[in-house]
């Protein structure tokens, strides 16, 4: 990253936010108006994230408004499901579009209209050739395309055959409404585009008032002119796209100007950002749906608990770019993790049991220990743990033959239990096949709270938790949902992940967790950060694990 850039992005600028400054600078908007518009054919994942960030940002920032407006061309596709989830992780993400809710649909009729005025004005024709004939006319990049043989109809001919096809007289298929522009064109989007095809389909909002449906690229430009968009922000693929979305404008009694800026999406490694990809992954079953815990999904991400917060500072620190690239997801859970680290509470949870029994501790006593509910932050308080003569600890946490640098517990050694005692393994007890199933320790009662008198050292402090002070949990480990950093799309299902998921079945968790009212990952101390799943049922809690400790992002790019 070349430094200026570097230093734009310190400043929360970028060539978009330059372009708007200088624009309302210069007199030529009173304030400015953005707007984010997705299709409702799927669920919004980290990429729109970016995408929305930088128009509501943008719109706040400046003081105008944005828009979020529903491009709901395409009916077959589309789906009341799909307009929820996105108002509502909106929403989740932080901002709000106030009264300022509009569909492509609302302007149906007016899009209609001006295709009329095409027509008139000798603009734009009926066309009979097959899909098939039409894609055979259209050249290729370095070949021109081919006028069709009906491109000289009348306009009288051709308003009585659009208005029959609005009439609903003719087959899905049998004529679309063409712009007439170039076939010869450089640019392959000005090779007579399609406006209108005929679609026999209900439409979530229009029913069945329609048979015929604008194309995306008639309907977008002229949305933004309608809504008096001052800034259409859109990703780089449609770019080349531009010269026909000015056209349109040039071309038809628009009320306003919209000026079209291209940025770079964002990319992820082990992941995909294609709706396409992700609704093939839902169908296919290779996830639970839209919202499981791996998917790059607002909703996964949220399942996941990743916290809102956390994906604004992410999409802030990667900034907005003219050159396509791809992050590097520990750079995302890298952000995660400072967000987390900073509002979580700590508790005690252990994923893989191992059973201790602490001999000299007597058989009926339990006492309450103090722990603190976070250790930079003296005003998160703190909370009882049930402290008592069975405990688990971490199965890892034990080796009955250690290495050199293995400093926790094992055959002979005394360790320290995280706000409670020192212990000392006296016992190993296994099953008939040789797997340790028990350890028999002894304690120091002279070292409540964590510290010897005697001013002896340990050298590892470990987590526990206790039976009688613990419930039972299922915790699941996600790690990448691709084996590879930048997946096939064409072929996703080869490079799926066989082990994205882990589902740990006899955990324990610190009791407090069971009753805990917090909506917000939690850390396992030493372990991760954990949300509760909402497949958790009152005598069974799920938790998903957001993010482990071990931050890699940090390493590479030096900056913890
Ligand atoms: P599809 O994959 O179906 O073409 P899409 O991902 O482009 O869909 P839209 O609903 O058309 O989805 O997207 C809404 C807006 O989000 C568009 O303005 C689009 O440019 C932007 N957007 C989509 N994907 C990304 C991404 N990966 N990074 C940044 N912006 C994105
Ligand atoms: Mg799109």
């Amino acid at each position: 990253m070349a430094l200026t850039e570097t230093a734009a992005l310190e400043a929360g600028r970028d060539f978009i936010r330059d372009i708007v400054a200088a624009d309302l600078a210069a007199g030529r908007h009173r304030s400015v108006v953005t707007r984010f518009p997705p299709e409702p054919n799927g669920y919004l994942h980290i990429g729109h994230a970016k995408s929305i960030c930088l128009n509501f940002g943008i719109a706040e920032e400046f003081g105008g408004r944005c828009h979020l407006r529903f491009d709901d061309t395409n009916p077959t596709k589309e789906e009341q499901e799909y307009i929820d989830a996105i108002e509502r992780d909106v929403r989740w993400l932080g901002f709000d579009w106030g009264g300022h809710l509009y569909h492509a649909s609302d302007y149906f009729e007016q899009l209609y209209q001006w295709a009329e005025y095409l027509i008139r004005e000798g603009k734009a024709y009926v066309d009979d050739q097959s899909p098939h004939d039409m894609r055979a006319t259209r050249g290729t990049l370095t070949e021109p395309g081919t006028d069709s043989p009906y491109r000289e109809r009348s306009v009288d001919e051709n308003l009585d055959l659009f208005r029959r096809m609005r009439a609903g007289e003719f087959p899905n298929g049998a004529r679309v409404l063409r712009a007439k522009i170039d076939m010869a064109s450089g640019n392959i989007n000005l090779r007579d585009p399609t406006l209108y095809r005929i679609l026999h389909a209900k439409h979530p909002r229009t029913g069945t008032t329609w048979s015929i449906y604008p194309s995306y690229d008639f309907a977008h430009g002229q949305s933004d002119a309608i809504e008096q968009i001052t800034h259409s922000i859109c990703t780089l693929e449609f770019e080349d796209h531009r010269p026909l979305y000015d056209w349109f404008i040039a071309n038809l009694p628009v009320p306003s100007q919209p000026h079209q800026y291209e940025f770079a999406r964002l990319n992820l490694t082990y992941t995909v950002l294609s709706k396409r990809v992700l609704t093939g992954l839902v169908r296919e079953g290779h996830v639970s749906g839209w919202d499981d815990p791996r998917m790059p999904t607002l909703a996964g991400l949220r399942r996941r608990g990743v916290p809102a917060a956390a994906i604004r500072e992410f999409v802030k620190r990667i900034g907005v770019a003219k050159a396509n690239s791809v992050v590097d997801f520990a750079m995302f859970e890298h952000a995660v993790r400072e967000v987390l680290n900073r509002t979580s509470p700590r508790r005690m949870a252990v994923l893989r049991p191992l059973r201790v029994i602490i001999e000299n501790y007597p058989e009926d006593k339990t006492e309450t220990l103090e722990a603190a509910n976070h250790p930079d932050d003296p005003g998160a308080g703190t909370r009882q743990v049930r402290f008592g003569r069975e405990i688990f600890i971490e199965r890892d946490d034990f080796m009955e033959n250690p290495p050199k640098k293995f400093f926790r517990l094992a055959p002979g050694r005394e360790v320290r239990l995280r706000y409670a005692y020192f212990i000392t393994c006296r016992e190993v007890v296994k099953d008939e096949s040789g797997d340790v199933v028990e350890l028999r320790c002894t304690y120091d009662p002279a070292t409540r709270g964590g510290n010897a008198p005697d001013g002896r050292k340990v050298q590892a402090t470990i987590h526990w938790v206790s039976a009688s002070g613990s419930v039972p949990a299922e915790v699941r480990l996600y790690n990448h949902l691709f084996t590879r950093p930048e997946p096939n799309a064409a072929d996703f299902a080869a490079d799926l992940n066989p082990q994205s998921m882990e589902v740990l079945t006899d955990s324990r968790l610190e009791a407090a967790l069971a009753s805990d009212n917090i909506d917000a990952a939690v850390q396992f101390e030493r372990q991760g950060y954990f949300y509760r799943d909402p497949d958790s049922t009152p005598g069974r809690l799920v938790f998903n694990r957001t993010v482990g400790l071990r931050d890699t992002w940090a390493k590479v790019a030096n900056v913890a």
